[in-house]
């Protein structure tokens, strides 16, 4: 029987899956980025839409402010004088802020109107928001400039100023905040969906990262893990389980013993005279005679028995519901046919080799596995006085 030790499997980790999630997380890094530049853009647009939308009504409430104060020069109400520097002052301050509002600012934050919509209503041919602005305050200038005995409620730059205002400057500025907040709707709508766009991306990634990249991973993290277990526990020329973990599972029937009473019995198996063997055949013949040796013993356990390798050509069996007899007469069957099996030399010729076994039962005062353990060995090496090749029990 040719053994092969348990492999550990590869690495689990390889340097291409390091880089293929490293490059998925660069990818969820640069879209969470992203959307958040998004986001920032949506909140600044609001912003900016709402600055804008404001210096719209302040152009209308200086334009109307113009239109009373002209009215009380005309209609002598106030001071002429007074109010004729109350024009100017308003006339100055409308020119300034619209300034702003017909080629944009940076603080305060006000847009330009960029889009083919605004561009009309602004500086289009007829009545644009420029050309109507430049035709009031024309008059406004004109008239703040008129002497006083001229200013009468039937001066015509009066006249126009009031009819600039009500019919064709307050329907454009009403028309250009209209046409922002339209824009200003579109345009964020388009940055929603683009960010609901980033946000499916994000998830599709995590998904396709759990997928292909996790999931591949535990597997394979499961497996290696299982190999090393296994490695572990196994002694690695004949695949039994070694000192430690055949201890282990001793320990553990033996509980279910102490719980249940049901019988257990130990076997303590030593090859004979083998040193002779290896000094004889080699080393390497002994090493086949020991892979030979566990499996005729093998051949002869039912599924639930242990067999541990306990040192170099020393096993143990653990026979779990077992009573005495049943254990004396299946070590008769190991002993005889490892008796039986033939092994051949590195040099070709057919040699034979012999086990001696210690039997122990367990009695229900024994506080330990190691107890039933020592009177096994105990009568493994009764078996070896009494010439071996044979099978002792006390
Ligand atoms: P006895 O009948 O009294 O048991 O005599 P023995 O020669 O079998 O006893 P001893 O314990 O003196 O010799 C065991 C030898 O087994 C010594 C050691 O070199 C050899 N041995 C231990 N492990 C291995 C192994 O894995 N392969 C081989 N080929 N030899 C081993
Ligand atoms: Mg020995
Ligand atoms: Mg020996």
């Amino acid at each position: 029987m040719v053994h092969t030790p348990a492999r550990l499997a590869s690495t689990p980790v390889s340097r291409r899956t390091t880089v293929i999630y490293v490059t998925a997380l660069l990818l969820i890094a640069g879209l969470s980025i992203s959307s958040h530049l998004l986001t920032s853009a949506i909140i600044q647009r609001q912003a900016a839409t709402a600055g804008t939308v404001n210096m719209a009504g302040r152009q209308r409430m200086l334009a109307q402010r113009i239109f009373r104060i002209s009215l009380q020069m005309a209609d002598g109400s106030e001071d002429f004088v007074q109010a004729r520097v109350e024009l100017i002052n308003a006339i100055t301050q409308m020119e300034r802020e619209r300034e702003n509002l017909l080629h944009g600012s940076v603080s305060p934050r006000i847009l330009a109107p960029t889009t083919p919509r605004l561009q009309t209503i602004y500086f289009g041919q007829e009545g644009s928001l420029e050309d109507l602005g430049n035709q009031f305050l024309d008059r406004a200038k004109h008239l703040a400039a008129t002497r006083h005995e001229e200013v009468s409620l039937s001066n015509k730059d009066l006249a126009a100023i009031g009819f600039l205002l009500q019919q064709k400057l307050v329907p454009a500025l009403e028309a250009s905040v209209a046409a922002y907040q339209a824009d200003s709707e579109e345009a964020i709508q388009r940055l929603k969906q683009t960010t609901l766009l980033l946000l499916c991306l994000m998830l599709l990634l995590l998904l396709a990262e759990a997928l292909f990249l996790y999931r591949p991973l535990f597997h394979r993290l499961r497996v290696s893990y299982d190999a090393l277990i296994t490695a572990a526990r196994t002694d690695p020329l004949t695949g039994s389980l070694n000192r430690r973990a055949f201890l282990e599972e001793c320990a553990n029937i033996f509980q279910r013993f102490r719980r249940t009473g049901s019988p257990i019995a130990m076997l303590s198996m030593d090859l004979d005279h083998f040193k002779s063997i290896n000094d004889t055949w080699g080393h390497a013949t002994g090493d086949r005679v020991i892979l030979e040796f566990v499996a005729a013993t093998l051949s002869c356990l039912r599924p639930h028995d242990r067999m541990g390798r306990l040192g170099g050509e020393e096993f143990s069996i653990l026979l779990p519901n077992t009573l005495p007899e049943t254990a004396f007469a299946l070590a008769e069957s190991i002993r005889s046919t490892v008796a039986s099996v033939p092994v051949t030399s590195d040099t070709g010729e057919e040699l034979h080799f012999s086990v001696s076994i210690g039997i122990a039962a367990s009695f229900p005062g024994d506080g330990d596995i190691f107890a039933v353990l020592a009177r096994a060995d105990r009568n493994l090496y009764a078996a070896k006085e009494q010439g071996r090749n044979r099978v002792a029990v006390t």
